[in-house]
């Protein structure tokens, strides 16, 4: 039987939260999940294993594990999105029918989008926290490197995490710090961006890292090309006037953030915007065309921080627009944009940044949230992977009550 009365694509972080938020308000609902991949990843946990701060086989858990008890995974890939048939292709399974759709694809790494990088990731020093495989990697290279130079990269947003680029720049000038060797290691920042973080109220607590640690900060610079036996990067620098130069700088130790993008499944569909994005409001996450569509995670167009935190807090709102879309109510819940990014901005200390729409900070304790702490950095690395496994993938919702997540 190939028809469902909701089905989920993606067996992600917001696609299996959803899915139990929604079982645990309704048993019956017939869902299923459309999910190519065997293994689900816990990605917030990556920046830690860079670091050698975190194991690597507890970010990934059999797909099969997380999918909640009742609800139906179709192990395929979407291939078409057919919202007018009410169905969605897929590689594996033909087509599958649904009554209402949820979208949870999460994003592209497109890390073909930088001219070589693809043929030297893994080797000659250059390395990403954003693929599970390379994490390992990372750390290695930073336990290694003695002298030399240390970049790394950021691309224009969106990107997911936007935190995550800096937070392997601190963490591996801790590291390094704490063993005397930063004198002989010139760290670097290149990012494509026009300001160090989004919300302005963490940039000033973030420059004082950038200066301990004696970084080289460079704004509006795009990595666009890696010569990974030559080792060298180019980067693209706009200036003031928006005049792009091209310039090259040599490395030892390169950390790639690759550019990332819309899913081409969602871009060629009639859900997307023009950018690509699964085009819902942002209060209600349902479509703004399709009434029976809503999206979640990192594949919509909310102007939110593309967050595990922010998905947590949006499949609760999605879980009871969708079946008060199902029973003919009005929409009854409202998300206020809530992200949040835990930087680690040293071994043992994380500013926790919580933000809504417009860089609102809505932190989740009363005090000063752009302060380093020690608490956060102990919620990071122990309780909060505790939480995603046990609460936020099984339909215990109160901690998206509160916020306090990353
Ligand atoms: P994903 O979890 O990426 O899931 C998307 C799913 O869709 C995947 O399972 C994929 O296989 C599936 N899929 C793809 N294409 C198809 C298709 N055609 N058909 C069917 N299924 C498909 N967040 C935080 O809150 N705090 C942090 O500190 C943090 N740090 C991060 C650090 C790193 C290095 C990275 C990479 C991410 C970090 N994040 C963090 C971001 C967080 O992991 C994502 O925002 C979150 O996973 C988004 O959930 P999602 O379900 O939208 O996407």
């Amino acid at each position: 039987n190939s028809s469902f009365e909701v089905v989920i694509v993606g067996g992600g972080s917001a696609g299996c939260a959803i899915a139990a938020s929604l079982k645990k308000r309704a048993p019956a609902l017939k869902i299923a999940i459309i999910e190519p991949s065997d293994q689900h990843y816990y990605q917030p946990a990556w920046t830690l294993v860079g670091a050698g701060e975190f194991d690597v086989n507890k970010t990934m858990r059999p797909m099969a594990d997380c999918i909640p008890a009742g609800v139906t995974w179709l192990q395929a890939g979407a291939t078409e999105f057919q919202p007018a048939q009410k169905q969605v292709l897929t590689d594996k399974l033909g087509a599958i029918q649904y009554q209402q759709l949820v979208v949870a694809t999460g994003l592209k790494l497109n890390w073909a989008g930088i001219k070589g990088l693809t043929d030297t990731l893994g080797k000659n020093g250059v390395t990403s926290n954003y693929r599970v495989d390379l994490a390992p990697y990372t750390w290695q290279l930073v336990q290694q490197l003695q002298s030399g130079e240390a970049l790394f990269t950021q691309p224009g947003m969106p990107i997911k995490c936007a935190g995550a680029p800096q937070k392997a720049l601190y963490l591996s000038c801790a590291e390094w710090m704490g063993k005397g060797r930063l004198g002989k290691i010139k760290a670097s920042f290149y990012t494509a961006t026009p300001s160090l973080f989004g919300v302005k109220e963490y940039v000033e607590p973030l420059m004082q890292y950038m200066r301990r640690y004696q970084v080289d900060l460079n704004l509006n610079s795009n990595l666009v090309e890696v010569d990974g036996p030559g080792k060298t990067a180019w980067f693209e620098v706009k200036d003031a006037e928006g005049n792009t130069s091209r310039i090259s700088k040599p490395f030892d130790l390169l950390h790639v953030v690759p550019p990332q993008t819309a899913l081409e499944v969602v871009k060629q569909s009639p859900l997307a915007n023009a950018g690509g994005w699964v085009e819902v409001d942002q209060h209600s996450l349902q479509h703004v065309r399709y009434p029976e569509i809503f999206g979640v995670g990192d594949c919509t167009s909310t102007p939110n921080a593309k967050t595990a935190a922010a998905a947590r807090k949006q499949v609760v709102i999605a879980a009871e627009n969708l079946l008060a879309q199902r029973a003919g109510q009005a929409l009854p819940s409202r998300y206020d944009g809530y992200g949040s990014c835990p930087l680690t901005v040293e071994k043992g200390k994380i500013i926790l940044a919580e933000f809504g729409y417009g860089g609102k900070i809505v932190p989740t304790f009363p005090w000063d949230s752009t302060k380093p702490r020690r608490s956060a950095w102990w919620l990071k690395k122990y309780l909060l992977p505790w939480l995603y496994w046990n609460l936020m993938l099984k339909g215990r919702e109160w901690l998206a009550r509160c916020g306090a997540c990353g």
